[in-house]
């Protein structure tokens, strides 16, 4: 068996101190000591959302937390906005589309961001907008959105801004409270170091008042129930019990450290991977680069899938190629959660090796020294 190694933007590495919680006996959930493990992990997760609101636990993928965050908000025929340069913000309106919501759409190139004029124009031009929905990091493109300028647009107006922020929360600087975001949604695979299957949705007091005017079917993903169960560190079905116990160890390390430490960090290790990919010629995809992920062009000559393909297979070490119109066209590079500096190294020291393989020119080792210049000088 080969040695396997996650830097694809999600599922991401998950460190053995949480593995080895993850194993522990289970226990029931209606107890004193598993409220007291919801309790830690409550607290825990507001200082990464950066919030003193709520911030809920559903047993779902990252999916989950964004069509609650639809159904439980809005109304048949509410008027929203979605930003959509990539596949997840085009996940916002396929679920706004299928709740029977009116969508405007603002369409990007993508790899680019939303400029504040823009979004001050479409809400301007059209009055009533209830809900504004964008991404922090748009992994398809590893694009990171202006969200603080999109929440100053949004503050002047009665919309409600629900941010994704599945794959960029804990790399990406999201300051949710300070900078007037009502909604914030995650999940547990990527920046939380965990296995995939516990989403997060954290709701300002304007979002907690625009759920009881909503009149969209939901049962399981009822917002209301989960934040009576949370007052009590309680939750209205069974929890994924050991994924929550497993995510106060995560939370405990994140928060050791603390979010704007990590912030930094991440920052670094993306400039590094920028660097050490244009060390060896190639150029980066985003106008507006992630802390969370890299894009990188690959040589028109060669396939991404075929390099994302030889690096899995021979060396099993697992990246992301491109989706849609960018399919083999990009190679993406994860750095987030537990994604080191010496794994990014790694990454690219193979990552030179199948280029040379397939073809590519450049001088053997550039990349390694440009990115141990950027993390270590
Ligand atoms: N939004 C973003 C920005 C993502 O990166 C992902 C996962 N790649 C999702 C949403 C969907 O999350 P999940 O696959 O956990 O449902």
């Amino acid at each position: 068996m080969k040695r396997r190694f996650l830097m694809t933007p999600g599922p991401s590495p998950v460190p053995s101190f949480v593995r080895e919680s993850l194993g522990r006996e289970i226990m029931h959930h209606r107890t004193e000591e598993f409220q007291n493990i919801l309790s830690d992990v409550h607290k825990g997760l507001k200082r990464v959302f950066c919030t003193d609101n709520p911030v809920l636990i559903l047993a779902s993928s990252g999916t989950g937390a964004m069509e609650a965050a639809v159904s439980n908000l809005f109304s048949r025929n509410d008027k929203v906005i979605t930003v959509n340069g990539g596949k997840f913000g085009e996940r916002w309106n396929q679920i706004a589309k299928s709740f029977s919501l009116e969508v405007i759409e603002l369409k990007l190139d993508w790899g680019t961001s939303l400029s504040k004029e823009v979004l001050a124009k479409a809400l301007k031009e059209n009055k009533g907008v209830k809900g504004v929905f964008t991404t922090l990091c748009e992994t398809s493109t590893a694009t990171v959105y202006d969200v603080k300028a999109m929440a100053e647009v949004t503050r002047e107006n009665d919309a409600l801004l629900i941010v994704d922020a599945v794959s960029g929360l804990g790399q990406d600087r999201l300051l949710t409270d300070s900078w007037g975001v009502d909604v914030v949604v995650s999940g547990s695979q990527k920046g939380f170091m965990l296995p995939p299957g516990l989403s997060f949705i954290s709701l300002s007091k304007k979002a907690q008042a625009a759920i009881s005017k909503s009149d969209l079917s939901k049962y399981y993903f009822n917002l209301n129930k989960a934040l009576k169960s949370y007052e009590k560190n309680d939750t209205p079905f069974t929890p994924a019990v050991s994924l929550v116990v497993g995510l106060k160890e995560a939370l405990e390390m994140i928060n050791s450290q603390g979010i704007e430490a990590r912030w930094k960090r991440f920052e670094k290790m993306a400039l590094a991977t920028r660097e050490a990919a244009k060390a060896i010629g190639l150029e980066i995809f985003s106008k507006s680069p992630s802390s969370s992920v890299t894009a990188i062009c690959v040589p028109e000559a060669i396939k991404s899938g075929q390099i994302v393909k030889i690096l899995r297979k021979d060396y099993g070490l697992s990246i992301a190629g491109g989706q849609d119109q960018m399919k083999d066209k990009i190679i993406r590079i994860a750095h987030m959660g537990w994604i080191s500096e010496q794994d990014l190294i790694s990454c690219f020291s193979l990552l030179e090796k199948v280029l040379k393989d397939l073809g590519a020119e450049f001088s053997l080792g550039a990349s390694l020294a440009r990115l141990e210049e950027v993390l270590y000088g």
